[in-house]
């Protein structure tokens, strides 16, 4: 096996012969002459020319890994996750870490040197969303490397895999996945390098990790972690706020790039977690308690990158509740920054915060009112009442936005076809308050409803609530579209119900679904799949229909203390 593939340049400088423990494939000579004659593809050549980096990472080190996402280059240089991983990893002295994306019908090679991706010695992904699970796979099966764990051995790389899902419910990629790291980055990044460096055989690798807090091996532990202390995984995250102090670095981008869906803007966290604790909502859940990061780090980071960018996009599960966001704002607009937040907390809208947006020229802007009415809104925990909405939005209307974007749902738990109908009253009232808003300033603002469905998520509350019934979604949706279409200056979004069963099964699946996944893999249509397995996929997605006992849930031995 080669951990962390020894860079043979640096070898050579140290004296080292880049064996000893690991047992290389290929002679040190032949992977010399091999990387050598490695180059980026021309088109990852032409998007390495646009990246500026915030902080060059080393291309020279002993040991050398990838780090992929499992999407296209455009989404994964968009997620901060993956970007501040890859920061993290390159900050390790003596260690390389290269990156790779998802790209259909393209090569398995790294993105920075175009080596096979068979060449590394650990592979590791960040997985941010379960319809990414599959490209893992035929990432996997298009660089040669076997898919099921228990056929690699010492000559392919080791599998690691990290991000959202790995601590949501791993269990889906048990069968495929060697190591999976639980938690953030910050703990994980530093004990994955100590073992990449530790010149360890394989199994010693898996063994090691294995008696690590955060990490979860399935070939050691068992497909459930029956053998890991207490039968349990604790995911490794800060659990207090006093963990976080002024020195805390904030994550941010490490490479700017015109070629994301964010075209080159600075991305900053600005807190982990959220009070609210909707109960459909896996992040507030899981990054609980919430992590609010001092104003002073978040501008920091600002001053520091504004001589190479003017566009910063705050990231957060809800931005506006940070009790210092006035300050944060009203700085990021100081150092003549275009500002975007991703979402707004209804109840955080405020004029001062809507004024500093709309003086830079922002006029769009995201809610997630969920449900159209009160008694639902409860159900799910979202204390938002009739009366705030119309409030806010004729704030946002009076600042002169043009767009409103309502995130909503059908399929709640207790969900009646009443509040199905009160998502339409819910549309026509805030677009009555557009008509009015919009004849003092002589144009009325777009509505954009875009309802998902319901998808029950592990860890939440609801995590063993059902995902309603196929046609009754279809209906739903079908109903929603009509009503919408006839609203002027209403653009209606509605999700595909096949993807919402797919991404349902994706999320609770465990390792006796490896075969669907493989399925998937080869290329089979997810209808086919959805059709194909029909019983099994309900089983998982319609637990309280099935005919089976139902056992404790695959992702339980996830804990977070
Ligand atoms: S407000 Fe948003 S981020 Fe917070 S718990 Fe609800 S859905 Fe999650």
């Amino acid at each position: 096996m080669r951990l962390g593939l020894c860079d043979p340049r640096v070898a050579r400088v140290r004296g080292e012969t880049g064996g000893g423990t690991r047992k290389f494939t290929l002679t040190l000579t032949t992977v010399y002459n091999y990387r050598f004659r490695m180059k980026p593809t021309t088109k990852n050549t032409e998007l390495a020319s646009l990246e500026r980096y915030l902080e060059a990472p080393h291309r020279f080190g002993a040991y050398r890994i990838a780090l992929g996402f499992p999407n296209s280059y455009e989404i994964g240089m968009s997620n901060l996750g993956f970007q501040w991983v890859y920061r993290l990893f390159n900050r390790v002295p003596d260690l390389v870490c290269e990156r790779f994306f998802y790209e259909e019908g393209e090569a398995a090679v790294s993105f920075e040197s175009g080596t096979p991706l068979s060449e590394f010695g650990l592979l590791a992904w960040s997985l941010s969303w379960e319809m990414d699970i599959v490209h893992i796979l035929r990432t996997l099966g298009a660089a040669g490397i076997p898919p099921r764990a228990s056929e690699r051995d010492e000559r392919h790389p080791l599998i690691l895999v990290g991000g959202d899902i790995a601590r949501m419910n791993p269990s889906a990629l048990s069968s495929f996945v060697d190591v999976f790291a639980m938690g953030d980055g910050e703990r994980l990044v530093p004990p994955i390098a100590e073992l990449v460096s530790s010149s360890l055989t394989r199994d010693q690798f898996l063994e090691a990790a294995g008696q690590l807090p955060g990490f979860f091996v399935p070939s050691v532990h068992g497909p459930r972690a029956e053998a890991a202390d207490s039968g349990k995984v604790v995911v490794q995250q800060p659990m207090s706020r006093k963990e976080i102090t002024s020195f805390f670095e904030v994550p941010h981008t490490t490479i700017l790039t015109p070629r994301t869906e964010l075209s080159d803007k600075l991305l900053i966290e600005i807190s982990r977690g959220c009070t609210e604790m909707c109960r459909f909502c896996w992040a507030a859940y899981a990054m609980a308690p919430i992590k609010q990061y001092p104003a002073a780090s978040i501008l920091k980071v600002a001053r520091e990158a504004r001589a190479t960018t003017d566009r910063v996009g705050l990231i957060a599960t809800a931005v506006c509740d940070h009790p210092e966001i006035t300050e944060i704002l009203q700085g990021l607009s100081g150092l003549e920054y275009h500002i975007a937040l991703s979402s707004i907390k209804i109840d955080a809208i405020s004029d001062p915060i809507l004024e500093v947006l709309a003086r830079q020229g922002e006029k769009a802007l995201a809610i997630a009112p969920e449900a159209g009415n009160e008694r639902l809104r409860r159900h799910i925990n979202k204390k938002v009442s009739d009366e705030m909405l119309r409030e806010k939005a004729k704030l946002v209307f009076a600042r002169g936005f043009t767009r409103l974007k309502l995130y909503l749902q059908v399929g709640l738990p207790t969900e009646t076809e009443q509040d199905v109908a009160d998502l339409v009253r819910l549309v026509e009232d805030l677009h009555e308050i557009a008509v009015g808003e919009g004849r003092r300033l002589g144009r009325v603002a777009q509505l954009i409803p875009s309802v998902n469905a319901f998808i029950p998520k592990p860890h939440t509350p609801y995590e063993e609530e059902s995902l309603a019934d196929t046609d009754y979604l279809k209906e739903q949706l079908a109903f929603l579209a009509r009503e919408f279409e006839r609203m002027p200056n209403v653009v209606f979004r509605g999700m595909s119900v096949s993807e919402a069963l797919w991404e349902a099964f994706l999320a609770k699946a465990d390792e006796s679904h490896a075969d669907i996944l493989e399925e998937a893999a080869a290329g089979t249509p997810v209808r086919r799949l959805l059709k194909t397995h029909r019983d099994r996929i309900a089983a998982v997605v319609r637990p309280a229909a099935a005919a089976l006992p139902a056992g404790p849930a695959p992702w339980s031995f996830i804990s977070k203390r």
